[in-house]
């Protein structure tokens, strides 16, 4: 069987390519190792962890939300298999989605491991040992990334003690205390989760804060607030073993300055230190694909590898490792393929952190500001100014705008408060559309919003703000 294009994986990146090559006219096919579409994302990742971080929000707020806006509901009762249902029901629709889409575009698939055999041809290899050759004009390699473990120490991720996001997301019990290892995104969610539902949450960062490559001061507020939530942080720690003990598992760290070693000791550990490319068993050695030096495979601007005819995208090639970016990739791909101008715009690239508060930013942080010696201003509002905030008792946390100090351009904007990640997305078109703070801050916002606080540090970056 001959197509226009093979895309190798189907998550973010793989089917959103292969959607937008069907809608353009392309004869597509996608071949999946994983007996269901949509990937890490779809599978166990973006979608059932923020299942979780609902659910257990849920159960949060009702234990220590609610008695101050007057609901008095009693203490409220856990049912974890039920909470755990409900993340395994909203992954069963959303990749059925995708199943669904792939029929409705006319998108041929391929269960089994994909290979790639060189230029235009493709072997796909099922869980039965059969092996068949597809030929087509293009092949994306979509294939994503796994988790990349702890530099320099051996564990042992056996996905009940010592867990992996994917075991985090499916503990059959509240555990009594959970050791995470890597104070990153990933790690910050799911410590949430599980210190939501009752458990103590240790977090130990090589780093000396927490969210490395968000800005300094978002990160500083954010660590205050998980520590009143009850979240416990050894930072600047370098761990230097995970084994398994007869309470659980033991992690033993040191500090990244010097000094006495740390045994602590819990019932699960959670390894979160971040994800690595995944291109085994995709025969890119054979094939003579290049790879970096952090063995993503290597692309140019048009996502085209050193091969003719094969291109990458997503969590597999660089950049940063989120759904959206793999997605915006896929589109950017397939356009290009049909003999369209696809583009990604690296610079707004939002991230959110689905914490709660959320932490979401876009576009530069003052530190990056500061490193590549660009003269910015910047303005801040809290939230606690603000009269929406205050109704919803939802007043922790700022806007922050960073603008261009001569032409007022916004280059960044960070926000830490309830719904960041849906405010953030204003910024966002702002920023696509090279906005400065002052068009910002001359937007009318509906008034009572959280988003008027957005307006707000906005007025604070060119001129000042009024309700502060
Ligand atoms: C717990 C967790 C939470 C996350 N939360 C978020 C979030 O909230 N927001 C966000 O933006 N990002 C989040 N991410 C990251 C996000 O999941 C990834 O950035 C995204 O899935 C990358 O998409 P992708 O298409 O590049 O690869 P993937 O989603 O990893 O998909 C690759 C697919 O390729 C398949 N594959 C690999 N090799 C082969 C082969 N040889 N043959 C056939 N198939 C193959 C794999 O089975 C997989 O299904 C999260 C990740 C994790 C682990």
């Amino acid at each position: 069987m001959s197509y226009d294009v093979i895309i190798i994986g189907s998550g973010p990146g793989g089917y959103v390519c292969a959607i937008k090559a069907a809608q353009l006219g392309l004869k597509v096919a996608v071949i999946e190792k994983r007996a269901t579409f949509g990937g890490t994302c779809l599978n166990i990742g973006c979608i059932p962890s923020k299942a979780l971080l609902h659910a257990s929000e849920v159960f949060a707020h009702a234990n220590h939300g609610m008695d101050s806006l007057g609901v008095e509901i009693g203490k409220p009762k856990l049912n974890l298999e039920k909470m755990m249902a409900h993340k395994d029901a909203t992954v069963k629709s959303n990749v059925e989605g995708v199943a669904f889409l792939f029929k409705k575009n006319k998108i041929d698939s391929f269960i089994g491991t994909g290979k790639v055999l060189g230029e235009g041809k493709v072997s796909v290899t099922g869980d039965d040992g059969k092996t068949q050759e597809l030929e087509a004009k293009n092949v994306v390699i979509a294939t994503g990334s796994d988790v990349a473990g702890i530099p320099g120490v051996k564990v042992d991720i056996d996905e009940k003690v010592i867990v992996s996001s994917t075991g985090a997301i499916a503990l059959d019990k509240v555990p009594e205390h959970i050791i995470v290892v890597g104070g990153g995104v990933i790690g910050l969610e799911m410590g949430s989760v599980w210190g939501r539902l009752g458990a103590k949450v240790t977090v130990v960062e090589y780093l000396d804060k927490i969210l490395g490559g968000m800005d300094g001061e978002v990160s500083k507020q954010f660590q205050r607030i998980l520590a009143k939530q009850g979240m416990d942080f050894k930072l600047g720690a370098k761990v230097t073993g995970v084994e398994k003990s007869d309470k659980g598992a033991k992690v033993t760290f040191e500090p990244v300055k010097g000094g006495d070693a740390e045994t602590i000791e819990a019932d699960i550990v959670l390894i979160s230190t971040g994800r690595k490319p995944f291109t085994e068993g995709l025969g890119l050695e054979e094939a003579g694909v290049v790879l970096d030096e952090r063995g993503r495979v290597r692309t140019d601007h048009h996502y085209q590898t050193n091969v003719p005819g094969v291109y990458a995208i997503g969590d597999v090639i660089a950049g940063p490792m989120l759904a959206h970016k793999a997605e915006d990739e896929g589109v950017a791909l397939a356009e290009i393929l049909a003999g369209q101008a696809g583009h990604v715009n690296y610079d707004v690239i939002p991230g959110v952190v689905y914490t709660q508060p959320e932490v979401a930013s876009v576009g530069k942080t003052e530190e990056e500001l500061k490193t590549e010696g660009v003269k910015y201003k910047s303005g801040k509002f809290p939230f606690s100014a603000n009269g929406r905030a205050r109704a919803m008792l939802a007043s922790d946390g700022f806007v922050k705008v960073l603008a261009d100090a001569e032409t007022d351009r916004v280059l960044g904007v960070h926000i830490i408060g309830f719904g960041a990640g849906e405010m953030i997305h204003e910024a966002a078109v702002l920023m696509e559309f090279g906005g400065s703070s002052e068009d910002l801050g001359r937007t009318c916002h509906a008034h009572p919003t959280m988003s008027e606080a957005v307006k707000e540090a906005a007025l604070a970056t060119f001129f000042k703000p009024i309700h502060i």
